[in-house]
C-alpha cells in the first residue's frame, strides 16, 4: 500500500490537575499528532507523547523528524507494518517517539483500508482490559484522596507515585492510602528515584506492612543495571524496568542479567514492532508484562488498548492518561467503564 502524505502537528493538552512524579511536575501534555493517508483513500491519526527524560525527545524534536522524514517515506510502496518499520528505522535510528508515532498512524491507516481491526491484525486475543489508574505524588492526605476517589470510580487497582519526598514521607502516603481504600492492590512507580539501598529499605518495609503490593516499578536510575539487579535479587516483590528499556535490546540486556521481572512496555518508548518483541522475550523468559503510557490523550490511548486487547499479553494494565485529559473523547474507540477499558467496535 503506497503511503501518500504522513503529517504531525502539535496538540497541547491541558492535565485535569497537577501531574507529579519523582521526574518532575506537568500541567500541561506536550503531545504529537500525526495524520496519514494511503493511495486508496484510507486515513491514519495518531498521538505520542514524547517525555525527553525516556527517550531525549521533544514535541518539536518529534514535529522536526516527521517532517524531515515524510518526503523520503511518502510515495514509497509498503506491504505491511514491518516493511514501514523497516524504512523507518533507517531514517530515525535513535527517535523512540517519532518512529512510534509514524508508525502508530501507518498501521491505523492500513487497518482501515484492509477493513480489520487493529486489534484483530494485532491477534484478537480480547476485547477488554482493565487497567489501574495513577495516583500523583502529593501529601499524605490529599494521595488517600485521590485513592478514595479512583476506588470510588470502580479502580481495584492503583499506581503510586513515589520517590520524590524520601523512603519516611513515601511510607507515610502508602499508609495513608490502605486506610482510605484497605481493597485497593498497590503497584508502586519511583520513576527511578531511589538508590539501591534506599529501593531495598522501602520494599522490605512494604513487605514488612501487609500493604497488597502487586509490583515494583523502576526504582532506580535507568543506566544503573547493577543497581536494578541487586534491587530485585532481594525484593519479594516483582520488580518491572520502565525507563530502562526502550528497544528488544535492552529487553534481552535485563533477562541476560536478570536485573527485573518484568517489563512496562510503551508506545512512545517502543512503537508497535519493537513492543512485539520485547512481549515475544519477556514470554521467552517468563517475565511479567505491563503496558503504561505517557501523558496521551484518548487519540493515543487507542492504539494501547487495541494492543492489549490484541496481545492479551500484559499482566498489568496501565493505560490512564487520557483520564487526566479532557475533551477528546470522541477520539478514542473505547469505552471506559470504570477501570475496564472495552474496545467499541464489534469485531
Ligand atoms: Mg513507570
Amino acid at each position: 500500500m503506497r503511503l501518500l502524505s504522513l503529517s504531525a502537528e502539535a496538540y497541547n493538552a491541558p492535565l485535569r490537575g497537577l501531574w507529579e512524579t519523582a521526574q518532575g511536575r506537568s500541567e500541561v501534555a506536550y503531545n504529537v499528532r500525526a495524520s496519514a493517508l494511503l493511495e486508496d483513500g484510507s486515513r491514519g491519526r495518531a498521538e505520542v507523547s514524547p517525555r525527553s527524560y525516556v527517550t531525549g525527545e521533544t514535541q518539536d524534536t518529534v514535529l522536526q523528524d516527521i517532517a524531515g522524514s515524510a518526503d523520503r517515506l511518502c510515495g514509497e510502496d509498503y506491504d505491511g507494518l514491518f516493511a514501514f518499520s523497516n524504512a523507518l528505522k533507517s531514517l530515525l535510528p535513535d527517535r523512540h517517539s517519532a518512529r512510534a508515532l509514524a508508525e502508530i498512524v501507518f498501521f491505523d491507516a492500513l487497518a482501515r483500508a484492509w477493513k480489520v481491526p487493529r486489534c484483530r491484525l494485532l491477534g484478537g486475543a480480547c476485547q477488554e482490559v482493565k487497567s489501574d489508574l495513577s495516583i500523583s505524588i502529593a501529601p499524605p492526605d490529599e494521595t488517600a484522596r485521590l485513592a478514595w476517589d479512583a476506588f470510588d470510580r470502580g479502580f481495584r487497582h492503583l499506581k503510586l507515585k513515589v520517590g520524590g519526598l524520601g523512603v519516611e514521607e513515601e511510607a507515610r502516603r502508602v499508609l495513608a492510602v490502605r486506610e482510605a481504600v484497605p481493597g485497593a492492590l498497590l503497584r508502586i512507580d519511583a520513576n527511578q528515584a531511589f538508590s539501591a539501598e534506599e529501593a531495598v529499605v522501602f520494599i522490605e518495609w512494604l513487605a514488612g506492612s501487609g500493604v497488597p503490593v502487586e509490583c515494583f516499578e523502576q526504582p532506580v536510575s535507568c543506566t544503573d543495571l547493577d543497581g536494578l539487579a541487586q534491587v530485585t535479587s532481594r525484593s519479594p516483590v516483582p520488580i518491572i524496568a520502565d525507563e530502562s528499556v526502550l528497544t528488544p535490546q535492552d529487553a534481552l540486556r535485563l533477562v541476560k542479567a536478570e536485573a527485573a521481572d518484568g517489563f512496562n512496555i510503551k508506545l512512545a518508548k517502543s512503537g508497535i514492532r519493537d513492543s512485539l518483541e520485547i512481549i515475544a522475550i519477556a514470554r521467552a523468559a517468563g517475565w511479567k508484562l505491563m503496558l503504561g503510557c505517557m501523558l496521551e490523550s484518548a487519540l493515543g490511548s487507542s492504539m494501547a488498548v487495541h494492543l492489549a486487547c490484541g496481545t492479551g499479553s500484559f499482566h498489568y494494565i496501565d493505560l490512564d492518561s487520557h483520564y487526566l485529559i479532557s475533551g477528546d473523547e470522541d477520539e478514542q474507540d473505547f469505552v471506559q467503564d470504570g477501570e475496564t477499558l472495552r474496545l467499541k467496535r464489534p469485531e
